[in-house]
């Protein structure tokens, strides 16, 4: 389609929503009011916010160079085979761009991704002039996420990782099989080669020492399509662990199938109980980087899917009442990290707090314990939840006190928390 006539602001929207379905940077849908006269829009662009590599929250213009897309992903937006207005900047634009919303303190950084046009290598290459643009010629030294392409020169992802902060090549689908399926230009290989790649030259830099010029120093992510093939929570969450400890990946992020367009190769699906689902992976996915929990724990080939009812860590709780009550004055803290309620921090301050007291029931709400959970596994100098009938399916009602059961219909009566919104998963598991 001839798009010479379109504004710059008209293909901004427009890539910055084809940009809204990947979530391997943390959260969307910012909306920062404009200022009269400004650049505007700075929601309908898309804003999105990340940690950088010392931990504080940036926020990200987070925008595809272009949604032309050689590729036929079926759960993709930008697949070629779905009608949609195509449009493209140029890296230059991108660039400047991001400086404007930078000058404007609308953003801190550049979360930048793209469609593959005519090959991998070219597509590379224009991240890469982009990134340089406003590296060199900008002189900016904000934040940058940039999306690698699977399949390109590996001389091009090294270059690439000396400019940016942060780099991500979606895993997108749990098995081979699946990818062959639902994203048939894509392969397993080309995917994990260059993860291994980034990991490899992260650790290289890691060990030459500080004076070693950066490579990626906010580390890798990648994203998992869930929902749109029936691989399993265990074989997602196998998958993750071995990321996280094979390849030191910072984060896996889980993203919701959604029907963007109807495409025959994917399942006519309900949004609702699959972002029930991605909110449990989250907080599973948190008790492995955590908690200490292995995926062999929560999950297994029998059970091979979280309970959506209750959270991952009391189910695996109630599967293991054996080794409940914990005495909080003599529980090792990795043992106290795997009473239901207590996260953390609330792990830590019990340890710190015993040090110089006994702790009793009473104290426990105030170093974080969440009683309402805990209470059922834990004594605190000897006092625990003496008369109460302590038995899983018992337990199991008395956590979920007033919960409407699932419908007919199969979906989760309660609407759970919003899953992007980790705020509720960072506390006390
Ligand atoms: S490669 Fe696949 S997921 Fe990426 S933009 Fe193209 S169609 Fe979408």
């Amino acid at each position: 389609m001839d798009t010479t006539t379109m504004t710059l602001e008209e293909k901004i929207r427009i890539l910055a929503e084809s940009a809204r379905y990947d979530v391997s940077c943390s959260s969307s849908g910012s909306s920062r009011s404009n200022t009269k006269g400004g650049i505007g829009n700075a929601a309908s662009s898309g804003i999105c916010h990340s940690w950088s590599a010392d931990g504080h929250c940036v926020s990200l213009l987070k925008i595809l160079l272009t949604n032309i897309c050689i590729y036929d992903c079926a759960y993709c937006l930008n697949r070629r085979s779905n009608d949609i207005r195509r449009v493209a900047l140029t890296p230059e634009e991108v660039a400047e761009l991001t400086i404007n919303f930078y000058r404007r303190n609308y953003i801190e950084g550049l979360f930048l991704s793209t469609g593959v046009v005519r090959n991998p290598d070219y597509t590379m290459e224009l991240l890469i002039r982009t990134v340089r643009t406003l590296r060199e010629e900008h002189r900016f030294n904000g934040y940058i996420h940039l999306k690698l392409v699977p399949g390109a020169d590996p001389l091009l992802v090294e270059q690439a990782g000396r400019m940016v902060d942060r780099v991500s090549i979606n895993l997108e689908l749990p098995t081979r099989g699946s990818l062959a399926l639902l994203a048939p230009d894509k392969s397993r290989e080309a995917i994990l080669l260059p993860m291994r790649q980034v990991s490899g030259l992260i650790t290289a830099r890691r060990d030459q020492g500080r004076n070693a010029p950066p490579f990626v120093p906010a580390g890798q992510s990648t994203q998992v399509i869930i929902g749109a093939t029936p691989d399993s929570d265990f074989r997602i969450m196998t998958i993750s662990e071995q990321l996280y400890q094979r390849m030191g990946l910072k984060r896996v992020y889980y993203s919701a199938y959604v029907p963007v367009a109807g495409d025959p190769r994917l399942p006519a699906l309900i949004a609702t109980p699959l972002l029930a689902r991605e909110h449990r992976l989250y907080q599973a996915d948190w008790l492995l980087r955590f908690y200490g929990f292995r995926a062999d724990e929560l999950l297994d080939a029998g059970s091979p899917d979280l309970d959506q009812e209750l959270d991952p860590k009391t189910g695996w709780a109630l599967r293991h009442r054996q080794l409940f009550p914990v005495e909080v004055n003599r529980a090792e803290y990795e043992v106290l990290l795997r009473v239901p309620g207590i996260g953390v921090r609330s792990a830590k301050r019990i340890v710190r707090a015993r040090r110089v007291q006994r702790l009793r029931r009473e104290e426990l709400a105030k170093l974080g314990v969440v009683m309402k959970r805990a209470r059922y596994f834990l004594t605190a100098d000897g006092a625990g939840s003496e008369g109460t009938d302590l038995s899983p399916e018992r337990l199991k009602e008395l956590l979920l006190p007033g919960k409407k059961r699932r419908s007919d219909s199969g979906q989760l009566s309660l609407f759970p928390p919003d899953p992007r919104d980790l705020s509720g998963i960072t506390g006390e598991l």
